[in-house]
């Protein structure tokens, strides 16, 4: 699990913005881009090229 801490220093790579988890926890939601980053072993994968558009996918897991 991301800690709180870890989170509070985290920002999108694209817009600078602050991200938050996903309901789930298994990602990051930059709303400003609506952008998704995978977190891979507690580790949050903050590049532009990981990340999935929010549209993709599946309704919920906000
Ligand atoms: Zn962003």
């Amino acid at each position: 699990m991301i800690k709180q801490e870890l989170l509070d220093i985290l920002a999108c790579p694209k817009c600078k913005q602050p991200v938050r988890l996903t309901g789930d926890g298994n990602g990051l939601i930059c709303d400003h881009c609506r952008l998704l980053y995978p977190i891979r072993d507690d580790i949050p994968i903050m590049l532009i090229d990981e990340a999935r558009q929010l549209d993709d996918w599946e309704p919920g897991i906000e």
